[in-house]
Parts: C-alpha cells; sequence; structure tokens
C-alpha cells in the first residue's frame, strides 16, 4: 500500500532576554553552577507574585509578524498543571485559548519547490528546569537518583506550532531551519540547537494515499540537530509503515530520538497522558495588544531571510545556488556581507565559501561564527591569488593553516617562503632549461603527443618546487613549441 506521510512540528526558542519570563533573574547561566539564578518568584514559592517581561512579549510578537500571523488584540496567560520535579510550582504559566499569534505561514524552499506550511499559533510560556539523572544510564530510568537545576526555570520560551502540512523528512528539516534563520535575523533568539534554546519535536503518522482522517500520531523529542530531525523521521517513517503493514497499528506515545543508536524509543504511552487541567493565571491581569504598538513593531523589523535573498541576487549577480546557501543562516550571510565590504568579485568570495570554508567548517564540525578565517582573512588570501603572488593550490595549503592557526595569510606566506614566481623572464629561463635537458620530449611534442606538454609543465614545476605560475608555464612553454 501506498502511505502518505503527514508532519506537523512543535519547535520552543528560548528568548534572548536579559531577565526571566516573570522575575528579575538574568538567562545568561549557561555552565554556570546549578540553582544560582534562582529567587521565590521562579522557586514557586509561595505568596511570590509573577510580572510579565514585557521584552518577551514583544519578541514573541515580532515573530508572529515574520510568520504572517494574526496578532491577538486580548491575550492572557494560563496555567499549565503537570507533576513533574522540573518545575517547583508544579505548573508552567503557558498560553491556552487565547495564544499572542494564531495562523499565519511560512514559504519553505525543497529541492526547487516552494511549499507554504500554515502555522497554528506561536504562544508564549516559561522553560522548565532540568532534571540531572545520576546512575548508570544517564537516563530516568534506572537512576539512583535525580538532581534538579531551577537556573532555566522561568526563562521566555516560545512555542510556534505548525499544522500537519509537511510531508516528507526534507521538508521539516527545511521549515526547521528556515524557522531558525528568521529568528535569528529578528535577533530574539541565539537558537543554540546544542545549548538546547532551539528544540524541535515532531508529529508523524501514516495514512493511506487518499485517505482524510489523518492516521494514529507519534511524536519524537530530543533530536538536537537538522540531520537528527531528518534522519528520526525516516526512521519513523519505517516504523510505522511496517507496523501499518502486517496489520499492527500504531501507539499515540512520546517517542525519544537516540543519537548513538539512530532508533526512536518509547518514552511514554498514552496511558500516561497528561491532562493538564488548564486555567487562567490568577496571578497574572489579562493583556491588550495595542494595535499602535503592533504597527511601530511592524516598523522595526529587520530585513529577513527572503528579502535578503532577493537582494542578495539583485546586487552581487549570483545564481539561485549562491544565494540560497549564502542567505542559509544569519551568521553565513553576515559573513558574506563583510568579505564584500573590501572586496567586489562576489562570486570569487561566494566560491571560496562554499568551497574550502565549507569543507574545513563540515570536517571540523565548527560553525562558520566559530571559524579562524575570518572574512578579513578570507578576503586577503583572494588578493594574494589576484595579485599573482600563491597560485590556487598554493592558496588551499594556505588555507588549512590559517584555519588551523587563524594568522593571516601575508604571514603564512611569508613564513612558509611562499611566492609565486610570476616573472616572465625568470619562467623563460626554466622552461629554456627544460627544453635543452628533455630533447626526446620535446621531439614527441612536435611529432603530434600533445600530452607531453603536461610532462614538460611538470618538470618546471619540480625545477621551482612548485612556485612558478602555472598559467606562464604554459604559455610561454606553447609559444617556444610551436
Ligand atoms: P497534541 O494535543 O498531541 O499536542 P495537537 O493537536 O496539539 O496534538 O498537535 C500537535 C502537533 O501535531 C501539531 O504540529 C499538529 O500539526 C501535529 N499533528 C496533529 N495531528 C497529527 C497527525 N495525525 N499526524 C501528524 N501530525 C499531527
Ligand atoms: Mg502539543
Ligand atoms: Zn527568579
Amino acid at each position: 500500500m501506498d502511505y502518505e506521510v503527514v508532519i506537523g512540528l512543535e519547535i520552543h526558542v528560548e528568548l534572548d532576554t536579559e531577565s526571566k519570563m516573570f522575575c528579575g533573574c538574568s538567562t545568561k547561566f549557561f555552565s554556570e553552577e546549578p540553582n544560582i539564578f534562582t529567587c521565590p518568584v521562579c522557586l514557586g514559592m509561595p505568596g511570590s507574585l509573577p510580572v510579565p517581561n514585557e521584552k518577551a512579549i514583544e519578541y514573541t510578537v515580532k515573530i508572529g509578524l515574520a510568520l504572517n500571523s494574526k496578532i491577538a488584540s486580548f491575550t492572557k496567560f494560563d496555567r499549565k498543571n503537570y507533576f513533574y520535579p522540573d518545575m517547583p510550582k508544579d505548573y508552567q504559566i503557558s498560553q491556552y485559548d487565547l495564544p499572542i499569534c494564531e495562523g499565519g505561514s511560512m514559504d519553505v524552499e525543497v529541492n526547487g519547490f516552494t511549499r507554504k506550511i500554515s502555522i497554528t499559533r506561536v504562544h508564549l510560556e516559561e522553560d522548565t528546569g532540568k532534571l540531572i539523572h545520576i546512575g548508570e544510564s544517564g537516563r530516568i530510568g534506572g537512576a539512583d537518583y535525580s538532581l534538579v537545576d531551577f537556573n532555566r526555570a522561568g526563562v521566555p520560551l516560545v512555542e510556534i506550532v505548525t499544522e500537519p502540512d509537511i510531508r516528507t523528512p526534507d521538508e521539516a528539516k527545511a521549515f526547521a531551519q528556515k524557522l531558525k534563520n528568521i529568528i535569528e535575523h529578528l535577533g530574539v533568539s541565539d537558537c543554540d540547537m546544542e545549548k538546547g534554546s532551539f528544540r524541535c519535536d515532531a508529529n508523524i503518522s501514516l495514512r493511506p494515499k487518499g485517505a482524510k482522517e489523518h492516521g494514529t500520531k507519534s511524536e519524537v523529542k530530543n533530536m538536537n540537530s537538522f540531520r537528527a530531525i531528518q534522519k528520526a523521521l525516516i526512521y519513523e517513517i519505517e516504523r510505522q509503515r511496517e507496523l501499518l503493514e502486517t496489520g499492527e497499528r500504531v501507539v499515540q506515545e512520546t517517542r525519544h530520538w537516540d543519537a548513538a543508536n539512530n532508533i526512536t524509543m518509547s518514552l511514554r504511552s498514552k496511558e500516561e497522558a497528561h491532562d493538564y487541567r488548564y486555567f487562567p493565571e490568577p496571578d497574572l491581569v489579562s493583556m491588550e495588544l495595542s494595535r499602535e504598538w503592533i504597527e511601530d513593531l511592524k516598523k522595526t523589523l529587520p530585513e529577513l531571510p527572503d528579502a535578503r535573498k532577493k537582494r542578495f541576487m539583485e546586487i552581487y549577480k549570483l545564481s539561485v545556488y549562491d544565494v540560497e546557501f549564502l542567505t542559509s543562516s544569519k551568521a553565513m550571510g553576515d559573513y558574506f556581507e563583510e568579505c564584500t565590504k573590501s572586496y567586489s568579485d562576489a562570486k570569487k568570495i561566494s566560491n571560496l565559501m562554499m568551497g574550502e570554508l565549507s569543507m574545513h567548517l563540515n570536517a571540523a564540525n565548527l560553525k562558520i561564527e566559530e571559524s579562524a578565517v575570518t572574512p578579513k582573512h578570507l578576503v586577503q588570501l583572494l588578493k594574494l591569488i589576484d595579485d599573482g603572488q600563491i597560485s590556487g593550490k598554493m592558496a588551499k595549503d594556505v588555507f588549512k593553516e590559517v584555519f588551523e592557526t587563524g594568522k593571516l595569510p601575508k604571514i603564512i606566506v611569508e613564513e612558509k617562503g611562499l611566492f609565486q614566481i610570476s616573472d616572465e623572464g625568470e619562467i623563460v629561463r626554466i622552461v629554456d632549461m627544460v627544453l635543452e635537458e628533455n630533447q626526446k620530449a620535446v621531439e614527441e611534442y612536435k611529432s603530434g603527443k600533445g600530452r607531453t606538454l603536461g610532462f614538460l609543465v611538470g618538470q618546471v614545476m619540480k625545477l621551482t618546487k612548485g612556485s612558478a605560475n602555472p598559467q606562464l608555464v604554459n604559455k610561454i612553454l606553447k609559444k617556444k613549441l610551436s
């Protein structure tokens, strides 16, 4: 049977505000000691009262505007009750029936096609604390005991929910990537997937092609890279397909992506499904968002990825392929534009970024913002090539060295005594020597064996230890032999 895949995403984004959602505690605690950034409010002490963070509301509206959502005139917070020790209050302040943003959509480019993915809602809540399970497995199952860290409890968290419009793992990955890109451009979160400030849960089900009803879904969590999202969904499609084909049923449950073993594992089943008993948060008043305020916010929105892409195509006259790559993240686009400030050939910049730079970043598993090769380094290298000081081949070696040491290309060229002989007289002298010593090859070439030229070029390069400008060597050899 042919199945159709149905996917909907729930993405949590920690906002990059100075303070937490309902108290004055700092949010800048990553890798600090546990339970330092806490106060009676985010520890849920009796009698403490929450005060909403205006900046967080502003950031949520900005995300909604960027996703073409409808921004609520009237909105409120609700209590989501649950019993789990990662929240000291035993409830999380969230939004239930009146979220800040509803509806909207995002266009996603996948394999040359554009797909419109509808947004269900964008709401604001507070993040939970973190549990650390002590024991051999490091997981809750079989742990000897668990420790709790409330530093993260109360950090502003935006949840973006999509309609079940996504049809392939590629689309899910592309959606998550573009959303991250948009949020980075808005400057409202650092969107660091490894640190957990951008977390994507995927709901997935299969149904017979043409069916109207949705199949039973599973929800997959714990994917901390885009590749993991894609891999987990591919795995889940196969798992569900096998169940359906053998006449079994898919159980509605939450599953955990196990990146080490490339599988999803059942975390909790429907039997344990939560009843959150939402009710309006009595310690907070509801809010009216004025239309003027929203209009003003609209005016402050920065250039977003689609607009940037269009501008790059127009200004730099690059191909769609290049531009897609250069605008795939904010850091990538910023890097490129920084290079263009001191170097005018955009195509050469783009080639080097897509080639050597990407290759080294991937191999070292680094992000472009962590690269020791900064725009300054990259431009200096391009200029050294343009000036004929080093060959394209030498540039590769220099690039590797810059990447590893962070030294400027000029310094490396000097230290290694790298230089390219581009002086015609010098090359003519060496070519003459080579021709003199290789009479046989010269005869062969003249009798029509064109490929002997390569051998002769090789001899010149050997004599100069690779430093002769290959184009010049070629030109001069051909002239001499004709
Ligand atoms: P839940 O109550 O389990 O959280 P929701 O209806 O709130 O489910 O939907 C959560 C997410 O799951 C949304 O992104 C939605 O698009 C997606 N979703 C809902 N039903 C399905 C389904 N049958 N298959 C795949 N995704 C689904
Ligand atoms: Mg849900
Ligand atoms: Zn606090």
